[in-house]
């Protein structure tokens, strides 16, 4: 990352906002005092030329009518482009043959089909994938993806950094730099596509656009259309930052992700975790549908305000009867409440019990999961013991509730839970707990 550590650097900053954020708006954060800079869904390019990953159909066609097609054509050209934005995985105009190649040339001179750059690639022994990503204005950020024997789940980020700081995370002992926008965040998806080659290959006719253009004319590859079994089949927006504080990006990205006509992934199988931001999370339920997950971590408000400080705003027994609210949780869609294992601090026979009674008494159709603590440099917490993480389990699965323990995945690459943070530079502790005195106040 560039040094530059706060949205308040940014704001000031203003010869290097005009050359690379100059299409941003402030956005105060729900619930937050600090405002955010968030670029608007159009972030023309130094080029002047528009990106047009992120944004949905509609607007691609309003795109292309302020350019100049009549609306009829506007119409078919942004279905046709946006199937090949996201069903195809194309990255330029020219692989788009049933587009007139004549019409090619033109889009290339307004528009653009971006992905965020790839800084880095790593591939851990145990298989996980982590890239380090660039923005277009040079912030990195972080994608990790981690295969199974049944599935392939990738961890998506929503922001640069994040603005709370629980105490065991290292994404926390980042500033927030901005909210990630729409194309960013479905840019990943469509980056693990390109690095797993998993777009489906060969042609693709539309029922509609016979004798539109010269269309046929070009050599594709004549391989019949396959849908084949693909590696990444799930989605957790468990990477860097807080998407409930960046829930209109989010959102608009993960609609993309579920469209039908695009990347075709079911909100079954789209998982959103949050450390807690109640006010939004009946919208979530509502505009999204995609499966909840809780950072709840602790089960008291003592060790909850020290470790997910959110908790001081928005309380547990608010948290918990939002989660009882949440729209669409049944007992065949349960909330996954995520409990890291911390030595000595939330790892007691007596917090597991408690557990079990919060979740009963508001009735939660709930699964836990318990995730061992991912040690990183300078942080003020161990890991509970195996024998003590497996007695919690049981506590928990006497009860009637699934409280499996997942296993750490790609440790060695850094690229586990709460390892994330793209700064290379290490904090001293003295650093560290200036910054969290710092977001504590801004917490309020
Ligand atoms: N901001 C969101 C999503 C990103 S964090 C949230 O807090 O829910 C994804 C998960 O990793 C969260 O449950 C988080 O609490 C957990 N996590 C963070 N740091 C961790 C660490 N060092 N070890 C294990 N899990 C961690
Ligand atoms: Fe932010 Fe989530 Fe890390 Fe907490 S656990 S600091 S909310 S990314």
């Amino acid at each position: 990352m560039g040094g530059c550590h706060s949205c308040f650097a940014i704001i000031r900053s203003a010869p290097y906002m005009h050359r690379n954020m100059s299409n941003t708006a402030l956005m105060p954060i729900p619930g937050h005092s600090d405002p955010v800079p968030v670029p608007r869904d159009i972030t023309p390019r130094e080029d002047g030329r528009i990106d047009l990953i992120g944004l949905p159909k509609k607007r691609i066609a309003e795109l292309f009518a302020e350019a100049g097609l009549d609306a009829k054509q506007a119409k078919l050209r942004a279905k046709q482009v946006y199937h090949w934005l996201y069903h195809r995985g194309a990255t330029g105009f020219d692989a788009m043959t049933d587009i007139a190649k004549t019409m090619r040339p033109w889009l290339t001179e307004r528009f653009v089909i971006g992905r965020p750059e790839v800084v880095e690639a790593q591939h851990s022994t145990d298989g996980t994938r982590k890239w380090l990503l660039r923005t277009a204005d040079n912030h990195d950020f972080e994608m990790v993806f981690i295969p199974d024997a049944d599935r392939g789940t990738l961890c998506v980020s929503s922001q640069v950094g994040c603005t709370l700081n629980c105490r065991f995370c290292h994404t926390g002992t980042m500033r927030l730099v901005r909210n990630l926008t729409p194309g960013e965040i479905v840019g990943q998806v469509m980056l693990a596509r390109d690095a797993l080659g998993e777009w489906p290959k060969g042609r693709m006719d539309f029922a509609d656009n016979a004798g539109s253009d010269d269309a046929g004319s070009d050599d594709e590859a004549e391989t019949e259309y396959t849908a084949d079994g693909r590696l990444l089949t799930n989605i957790v927006m468990m990477g860097m930052g807080e998407p409930l504080y960046n829930f209109d990006n989010v959102r608009d990205a993960l609609k993309l992700v579920m469209d039908g006509d695009g990347l075709a992934l079911s909100k079954r199988r789209i998982t959103l975790s949050t450390s807690g931001v109640v006010p939004m999370m009946e919208r979530c339920g509502e505009e999204i549908g995609v499966n909840l997950a809780v950072s709840l971590h602790a089960v008291t408000k003592d060790v909850r305000d020290d470790i997910v400080p959110i908790n001081r705003k928005f309380g547990i027994e608010e948290l918990l009867a939002a989660c009882a609210a949440y729209p669409g949780a049944s007992n065949a869609r349960r909330i996954t409440f995520e409990y890291v294992m911390l030595k000595d601090k939330n790892d007691s026979d007596e917090d597991a019990h408690e557990l079990v009674r919060l979740i009963k008494h508001y009735k939660l159709p709930a699964k836990v999961n318990l995730i061992p603590f991912n040690p990183w440099p300078g942080a003020p917490y161990e890991c509970s013991d195996p024998d003590r993480i497996r007695r919690f389990s049981n506590i928990v699965f006497e009860a009637g509730i699934s409280a499996p323990v997942r296993t750490p995945r790609g440790r060695d690459i850094d690229a586990a839970c709460g390892q994330l943070k793209t700064a290379a530079e290490k904090k001293s502790r003295a650093e560290l707990d200036r910054l969290y005195a710092e977001k504590q106040a801004a917490l309020g």
